[in-house]
C-alpha cells in the first residue's frame, strides 16, 4: 500500500505489507477448489465456435495444468461441423497456440481429455446418439454419469437446443440416480422481458433451477467479488455506505476496441443490451445492496434482486435528462486511425445503434433515496478502464475558507475493476511547508500486491464454479426479470421513438464520448 499524491503534484510516499501475515499470499495453496469434484464429462454445444476457442478449452487447459478439474473427467465438443476426436484435438491445440504457449509436455494428456461428435441442434436422432455416446464414455472412462451442457451457441439456439436435450432425456428426468446434470446459458438472457420469459419458460420444460447456470463471466473477475468482501468484511465503509455521507456514485466500463467482428451481434443488441443489462446492472447490485444473511448463492441473489427491483422506473418525459447515447466516428486509438462504426464491416452505413451511454438512475429505498448512479459504458473510449467512484458529500463547513482561494475536493473511494485492479482512496493533507495549504493524495492498494498463487482468469473462476455447483456467481432469473423490467422500457423509446436519430450523439474514437460527458475522465481517474 502506498499514499501518492494526486496527479502533477509531489508524491509522499509510506509502504506496508498485509497485516495478518508475513507470507507471500497463496504461498502454500494446495488446490483451487473447495473438495473434492464430482468425475464428469464436460459437453460443449457449439465446439467449432469463437468462445470455445478463446474461453472455454483454454480456460480448462489452465485449469487441467493447475490440476483443479475433477478426475476423472472428459470434454466432448459437439457442433455440426464433421470432425474426429482427432481433427477436435489439431483445432484445439492450435486454439491453445494462439492463447498462448503451449506446453508440449501436458498437451498429449490433456488432449486425451477431447473427444468430439458431430451433432444437430433441432435432430432428435443425432441427440439421442450423443446420449448413448456419452453412456459409452462413461463406462469407459467412469465419468460417474454426471454432465454439464455448456450453450456455446448463437442465443437463437438455446430454445432448440434445450428442447433437443430434453427430448433425449438428458434434461430433468436424466437426474433419477443416474448422476446429475446441469446446463450453462451464455448471456444474452433474452433481448427484452419478453423474449426472456419465453427463453426461460422453454428452459424450464426440459429443466430444473437448479440445474440451469447462466453465466455472466465478469461476476467472476477477482476485483469484482473483491467488492463485497470490501463492504462487508470491514467495519469502517458499512457507516459511510448511504445517502447521508455519499454524494454520488459512478460505475464506467470504458472500452477502446470498436465493434471489431461481431457487428451482426452488436448491430441487434447495442450497448444497453451488450453492456448495460448484465454486467453493469451486476456492479451496481453489488455497491448497493444490503448485506445478505450468508454467502450462500440465494441469500445474495436475494439482496441482489431487491436492488433491482428498487430502481426507479425510467422517466419517458426526459428521457433526454437522463440519458446520454453515442457512436463513435472515426479517430484515433494508440495512434493508429480508426474507422467510424458506420463504417465496419457488416454495419449499415445509416445504423443508429449506439455503441455509447451513460444513463443516471436512482434507487428507491432507505439507503440510497436521492444519490444518483451513473452508468456508462462505450466503444472506442480513450482508455480501457472499469472501476467504481463512491463520491461522498463535500465537508459541510471549511475552517480553511480564508487561506484556500478554490473549494475543497471531495472524498473519494475508487474501485478498480480492470485493467488497474487496485482501490483508492483519495483524501486532503497539508502541504508540507510554512504556509498551510491543502494537498489531495491518493492511498493505493494494489490487488494483486503480493499474491504469488495461480491468477483463475473468469472463465476458469465461472467453470470452477459449475463443476461444483455453487451457484453464488450465476444469474437467478428473477434477477434478469428484473433487470429487463427496468431497461426494456429505455430500449424501447431508443429502438423506436420518432427522435432517436436526435438523440444519438457521435463522439471520436479515443475520446471519452460525446461532449456532454467532459467530466467523465475526472470521475474515474
Ligand atoms: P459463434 O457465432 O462462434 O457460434 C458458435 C457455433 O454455433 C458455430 O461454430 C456454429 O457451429 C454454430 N452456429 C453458428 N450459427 C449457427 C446457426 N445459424 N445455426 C446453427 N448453428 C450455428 O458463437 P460464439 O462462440 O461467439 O458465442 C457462443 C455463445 O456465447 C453466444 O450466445 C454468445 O452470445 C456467447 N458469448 C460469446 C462470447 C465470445 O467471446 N465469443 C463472450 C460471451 C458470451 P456449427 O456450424 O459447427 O454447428
Amino acid at each position: 500500500m502506498n499514499f501518492q499524491e494526486e496527479k502533477g503534484k509531489d508524491p509522499v510516499a509510506i509502504s506496508t505489507v498485509p497485516t495478518n501475515t508475513d507470507e507471500p499470499l497463496g504461498k502454500g495453496q494446495d488446490s483451487l477448489t473447495a473438495g473434492v469434484l464430482d468425475p464428469c464429462i464436460f459437453i460443449i454445444l457449439g465446439a467449432s465456435g469463437d468462445l470455445t476457442s478463446r474461453k472455454l478449452i483454454p480456460a480448462l487447459y489452465s485449469l487441467f495444468l493447475n490440476k483443479a478439474l475433477p478426475h476423472p473427467f472428459l470434454i466432448v465438443g459437439c457442433s455440426r461441423t464433421v470432425m474426429s476426436d482427432e481433427g477436435f484435438r489439431e483445432r484445439m491445440k492450435e486454439a491453445l497456440e494462439k492463447a498462448g504457449p503451449l506446453d508440449p509436455s501436458t498437451w498429449p494428456a490433456f488432449a486425451r481429455l477431447l473427444h468430439y461428435r458431430t451433432i444437430l441442434y433441432d435432430d432428435f436422432p443425432s441427440f439421442k446418439r450423443l446420449a448413448d455416446s456419452l453412456k459409452e464414455l462413461d463406462k469407459k472412462y467412469k465419468t460417474g454419469g454426471n454432465r454439464i451442457f455448456e450453450l456455446a451457441i448463437p442465443p437463437s439456439l438455446y430454445e432448440t437446443a434445450a428442447r433437443s436435450l430434453g427430448r433425449a432425456g438428458l434434461g430433468i428426468e436424466y437426474e433419477n440416480g443416474r448422476g446429475w446434470a446441469r446446463i450453462v446459458v451464455e448471456k444474452p438472457f433474452g433481448r427484452d422481458l419478453e423474449t426472456a420469459l419465453a427463453l426461460d419458460k422453454r428452459l424450464h420444460e426440459y429443466f430444473q433451477e437448479n440445474q440451469i447456470f447462466r453465466i455472466d463471466h465478469y461476476l467472476a473477475k477477482e476485483t469484482v467479488q473483491n467488492i463485497l468482501v470490501c463492504r462487508f468484511a470491514n467495519s469502517i465503509f458499512e457507516p459511510l455506505w448511504n445517502r447521508n455521507y455519499i454524494d454520488q456514485v459512478s460505475i464506467t466500463a470504458a472500452e477502446t476496441l470498436g465493434v471489431e467482428h461481431r457487428a451482426g451481434y452488436y448491430e441487434q443488441a447495442g450497448v444497453l443490451r451488450d453492456m448495460f443489462q448484465n454486467h453493469l446492472m451486476q456492479l451496481l447490485a453489488l455497491t448497493t445492496m444490503e448485506s445478505p444473511t450468508c454467502l450462500d448463492a440465494d441469500p445474495v441473489q436475494d439482496e441482489k434482486v431487491k436492488v433491482f427491483r428498487s430502481l426507479r422506473p425510467f422517466p419517458a418525459e426526459d428521457f433526454m435528462d437522463y440519458t446520454v447515447l453515442g457512436q463513435y466516428g472515426r479517430g484515433r486509438i494508440d495512434g493508429k486511425e480508426v474507422p467510424a462504426y458506420r463504417e465496419e464491416p457488416g454495419v449499415s452505413p445509416d445504423s443508429l445503434t449506439p455503441t455509447f451511454a451513460m444513463i443516471k438512475v436512482f434507487i428507491d429505498n432507505w439507503r440510497w433515496q436521492g444519490v444518483p448512479f451513473y452508468l456508462t459504458s462505450g466503444k472506442r473510449l480513450a482508455r480501457k478502464q472499469t472501476a467504481i467512484v463512491i463520491q461522498f458529500k463535500e465537508i459541510p463547513h471549511s475552517v480553511f475558507r480564508e487561506t484556500l482561494e478554490e473549494g475543497i475536493s471531495p472524498n473519494r473511494l475508487i474501485l478498480g475493476i480492470y485493467p488497474e485492479e487496485k482501490i483508492t482512496l483519495t483524501f486532503q493533507t497539508k502541504r508540507p511547508g510554512a504556509h498551510l495549504a491543502l494537498l489531495s493524495v491518493n492511498m493505493n492498494f494494489f490487488y494483486y500486491q503480493n499474491y504469488q498463487g495461480h491468477l483463475l482468469e473468469a472463465y476458469e473462476k465461472i467453470l470452477l464454479d459449475c463443476l461444483q455447483g455453487d451457484r453464488l456467481l450465476f444469474w437467478r432469473q428473477d434477477g434478469i426479470e428484473a433487470c429487463w423490467a427496468f431497461l426494456t422500457p429505455i430500449l424501447w423509446i431508443c429502438e423506436h421513438c420518432d427522435n432517436r436519430a436526435e438523440m444519438l450523439r457521435f463522439y471520436a474514437s479515443g475520446s471519452w464520448g460525446p461532449e456532454a460527458l467532459k467530466k467523465l475522465p475526472e470521475l474515474i481517474d
